[in-house]
């Protein structure tokens, strides 16, 4: 494969000693996503779908291109389908404000059990306004869904079915294809959290058959600033807007006002315009990859590291034949911080804490964790010398 990390100027360059494992937190930014934001400003900068002029015309075409390659990417047939917000939070957000017109009393909203904060305190919310019922999804020993938990909890008939994709701590890529019919026969919406996925997986959310896919676009090599709301047309049209505002509506009076129809009606206001255009070439950019080869490698990196944290002593989390992307550790009797503080002296970036998944934490009786995530610039190089640098942490802290 190609060296990728010479393509990413934050790691690259002669004085770069910069190991950098915490893209499930963000990734590094290709100097094509840079480009592509800084040429916006310089040679397109207009406002969208309102400017009589040659340059709005020219920021709009821009803008709708990248929505036009973000459906083709993740396999949903019409632009309108994809719907810009702020990142996977927003998304989330979105869907639990906009449905919940249709939540009754007694309705019940079942969530992942190693879901992301973002996938859990929406439903809570919704389910305090409406008086919903939240349960989680059992998981098992070691944090995968617990499938006939799943379906006993299915014949309660939810509404609606919240799942993770990839967990953000473990790494582990649900069984969609499984989950997502069994929650269909049971009558329930569902929605996807793809945050941890789309860097690493090819998705295809019409396959996958979900009503609701959601991801952001600065944990897939794009700018912070924008994600995707995606799903079926049908679903999306339920939703109320969250935002209402400009760019939204059909007509306004003082005798009240009519949206617009999709993706506008839940675009409110002036979009993320460079961010978009950015997390278009970044989509471009992976496009152009060998996605195969590059999971094969990321998944080759997380079983060295896991051998390695074995080797040195540490204890590593999760099913270790269903590991993507990210990986949680420990060191028995020392603080994940005074690991990761250890490991940052050393120039090695991790996350430490509860990586935003505290029902997790408490189901696998941890108060926190290190975590180590890869990404298309890591190398076995990079692996290693994180492994160096524990090995130093550890003796540092006995
Ligand atoms: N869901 C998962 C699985 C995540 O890993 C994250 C971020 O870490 C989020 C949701 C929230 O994403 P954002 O902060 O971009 O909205």
């Amino acid at each position: 494969m190609q060296p990728l990390k010479a393509l990413f100027p934050a790691l690259s360059g002669p004085d770069n000693s910069l190991v950098y494992l915490d893209s499930a937190a963000t990734t590094q930014k290709p100097q094509v996503v840079l480009d592509a934001m800084q040429a916006f400003y310089q040679h397109q900068n207009a406002n969208v779908h309102r400017g009589a002029h040659a340059l709005s015309v020219k920021a709009t075409k821009a803008y709708e291109g990248a929505r036009a390659r973000i459906a083709e990417f993740v396999g949903v047939s019409s632009a309108a389908q994809i719907i810009f917000c702020h990142g996977t939070t927003h998304a989330v957000n979105q869907v639990a404000h906009g449905l919940a017109h249709t939540f009754q009393s007694g309705d019940r909203i079942l969530v992942d059990g190693a879901a992301h904060h973002a996938n859990i305190v929406p439903w809570q919310e919704l389910a305090k306004s409406r008086g919903a019922i939240i349960e989680p999804i059992v998981l098992d020993e070691l944090g995968r869904i617990d499938l006939n938990a799943y379906q006993q909890a299915l014949s309660n008939k939810p509404k609606l079915v919240a799942l993770n994709h990839v967990s953000n701590v473990l790494g582990h890529h649900n069984p969609l294809a499984k989950l997502i019919p069994m929650a269909k026969r049971a009558g329930a919406m569902t929605l996807v959290d793809g945050a941890q996925a789309v860097a690493h997986l090819p998705v295809d959310v019409e396959a996958l058959g979900c009503d609701f896919y959601v991801f952001s676009g600065h944990k897939m090599y794009g700018p912070t600033g924008v994600g995707i709301l995606t799903g079926t047309l049908a679903a999306l049209e339920m939703l109320q807007p969250l935002m209402t505002g400009g760019e939204m509506i059909k007509q306004v009076s003082w005798q009240g006002s009519s949206f617009t129809k999709l993706p506008n009606r839940l675009e409110a206001g002036t979009p993320p315009i460079a961010e978009v255009i950015g997390l278009g070439a970044a989509v471009e950019f992976l496009q152009g990859l060998d996605r195969e080869a590059i999971a094969k490698q990321e998944s080759q990196l997380l079983t060295t590291a896991r051998q390695g944290l074995q080797r040195l002593g540490f204890t590593s989390y999760g099913d270790p034949n269903n590991c993507h992307g990210a990986l949680a550790f420990n060191l028995a009797g020392e603080h994940h911080q005074d690991i990761g503080i250890l490991l940052d002296q050393q120039q090695v970036a991790v996350r430490c804490g509860h990586h935003c998944a505290m029902p997790l934490m408490s189901h696998l009786g941890l108060a926190g964790s290190c975590r180590l995530s890869v990404a298309l610039y890591n190398d076995q190089s990079d692996i290693e010398l994180a492994l160096d640098a524990l090995a130093q942490a550890k003796e540092l802290l006995h």
